[in-house]
């Protein structure tokens, strides 16, 4: 779909709604399929590849309004099974369609504490949009109704109101709990456990809080302030805060539980640890792992130019290496520091990419190019050991690996060199192995993920983990699914001591 101005989409639905708006009540399934998606109304490619604003500017009322039509009320409601939250998503659309804004987000509140930032990064075509009804009909997925748009619009209408609510916090129990890393599971579970009285603390090796929310996802995709919010929230319920604590670092968790008498701990460190391709020349001036390109970027400021304290290398042509969001990011983010040209380099196909399309489709419309079915083989480097091209080679596809995507097969005799002064290489992350090395009774697996039963209580005793560190790099939706249920777990343990 080609770029259409945020004018034009505008004045567009506030035709369609104009038409529809007197007859809502009696609108059948054959009417409301015959709604137009409203597509995402978004900055102007050209400008926005120089700026850090966010690309995608939201819904106008009336887009929402038309959009929320579209949504058929099914019986049997399977846009919910494809919630990893189990959202009443029918209930909040129907809300919208009748400009019951504040009554919607309620709804989404029921079940998901983080709706502006959920509906920003969540993967719903492979999720709720995945199972609707109307994308079923229409046999495109796109032409789905658009959950996580919606979801994001009354989120947004709800803090442009003011009318956000600090959740109730019952009276002090006496009782301690520390959360270990500030991303979406940990935010999560400080949330639902301090509601409850207990005291809560949450560590944080940064200086700063969110987790990936803050350090890897760009504010292009994501604010900051937005994320500020949610912090802003827990610090009112009277969430205690500890920056630039390592925990395994600056006190073990041991410590934590037998010295500083807490009484429950729950670990959700993420996924941090950069994987590397393995080949010649990584260790070249020139090449970063995505994980550190994007904190430089995004908490550092490296961005800013002129005031920034670490200043980022200046590139002129950068290749990114992998496929995913972060290969997304790390790309767009390239552009806007200055690269005169960024290319997406995957050894499989655009089908096979584990990207959000969204994502794919904004970065093509930057002016990434993308380079498929080719992969790096080596960095070739210069006299002063700095990055000078990287040699590559063409794939072919074959059967379906073991993740169910067709094996990249190399073709012999196929290599051919690219000019490049920049690799950032974006191919996945393992879980960061201090927590397990400091503490070695808390079980992990061959990956050094985190070890949990069914109430994500890890091997240790009081000790409850979440999120990437159990899932492996995953999803912030399926991190606060994790959050809620270990919260929900130390509650009860806490409530049964108390009683
Ligand atoms: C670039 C990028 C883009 C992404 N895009 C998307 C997207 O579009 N949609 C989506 O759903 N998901 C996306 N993800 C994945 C998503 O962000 C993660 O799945 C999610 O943030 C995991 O949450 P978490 O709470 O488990 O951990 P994290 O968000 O990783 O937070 C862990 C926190 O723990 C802290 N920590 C680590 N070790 C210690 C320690 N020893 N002591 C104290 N603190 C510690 C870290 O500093 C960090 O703040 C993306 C990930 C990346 C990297
Ligand atoms: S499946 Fe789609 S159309 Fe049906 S209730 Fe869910 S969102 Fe609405």
């Amino acid at each position: 779909m080609s770029y259409q101005s945020p004018d034009i989409l505008s004045a567009n639905a506030k035709k369609i709604l104009n038409d529809y708006i007197n007859n809502v009540d009696s609108l059948k399934a054959k009417d409301r399929l015959k709604i137009p998606p409203q597509e995402m109304p978004a900055q102007d490619p050209i400008i926005r590849g120089q700026n850090l604003e966010e690309v995608a500017i939201g819904y106008t009322m009336e887009e929402a309004r038309v959009e929320a039509l579209r949504c058929l009320e099914c019986v049997k409601q399977t846009c919910i099974d494809g919630c990893p939250v189990k959202i009443d998503i029918p209930r909040f659309i129907k809300h919208i369609a009748y400009g019951e804004f504040q009554q919607s987000v309620n709804v989404i509140k029921e079940a998901s504490l983080l709706p502006a930032i959920c509906g920003r990064v969540c993967p719903q075509e492979s999720q709720c949009q995945e199972n609707c009804k109307v994308g079923i009909a229409m046999k495109d997925v796109d032409k789905s109704v658009a959950i996580g748009r919606l979801e994001r619009f009354v989120a947004d209408w709800e803090r442009e109101q003011g009318t956000v609510k600090i959740p109730h916090v019952k009276s002090e129990t006496g009782k301690k709990v520390a959360i270990v890393g500030s991303g979406p599971a940990g935010l999560v579970v400080a949330a639902d456990v301090r509601r409850e009285g207990h005291e809560v603390t949450i560590f944080e090796a940064f200086h700063k809080l969110g987790g990936v929310m803050r350090y890897g996802i760009p504010e292009f995709r994501l604010p900051n302030s937005i994320v500020d919010e949610e912090i802003e929230t827990l610090i009112k319920m009277g969430v205690k805060i500890q920056k630039n604590y390592v925990v395994g670092r600056t006190r073990k968790l041991t410590d934590l539980i037998d010295k500083d008498g807490f009484d429950a701990v729950f670990v959700g460190t993420g996924a941090g640890l950069p994987l590397f391709m393995g080949i010649e020349g990584e260790n070249l001036v020139g090449v970063f792992s995505a994980n550190e390109y994007l904190t430089r970027a995004n908490l550092m400021r490296a961005f800013d130019k002129k005031g920034a304290d670490t200043p980022i290398y200046p590139s002129k042509i950068v290749a990114v290496l992998g496929g995913g969001n972060v290969a997304m990011d790390s790309a767009r983010m390239a552009l806007r520091l200055g690269a005169e040209k960024v290319y997406v380099i995957y050894r499989r196909t655009e089908v096979e990419m584990p990207a959000r399309k969204e994502e794919v489709l904004h970065a093509k419309e930057e002016g990434i190019e993308f380079h498929f079915l080719q992969n790096a083989k080596k960095i070739l480097g210069d006299e002063k050991g700095k990055v000078k091209g990287m040699e590559c080679l063409r794939y072919e596809l074959g059967e379906p690996d073991s993740s169910g995507r067709r094996r990249p097969v190399v073709v012999e005799g196929s290599e051919f060199t690219i000019e490049l002064d920049t690799v950032i290489v974006a191919i996945g992350n393992g879980s960061n192995p201090l927590i397990h090395q400091t503490t070695p009774e808390l079980q992990t697996n061959k990956w050094g993920n985190i070890i949990v039963d069914k109430n994500q209580k890890s091997s240790m005793d009081k000790v409850f983990a979440g999120g990437d560190i159990v899932l492996g790099a995953a999803t912030v939706i399926l991190a606060m699914g994790e959050g809620r249920k270990a919260a929900a777990a130390i509650n009860e343990m806490l409530a049964q001591k108390l009683a």
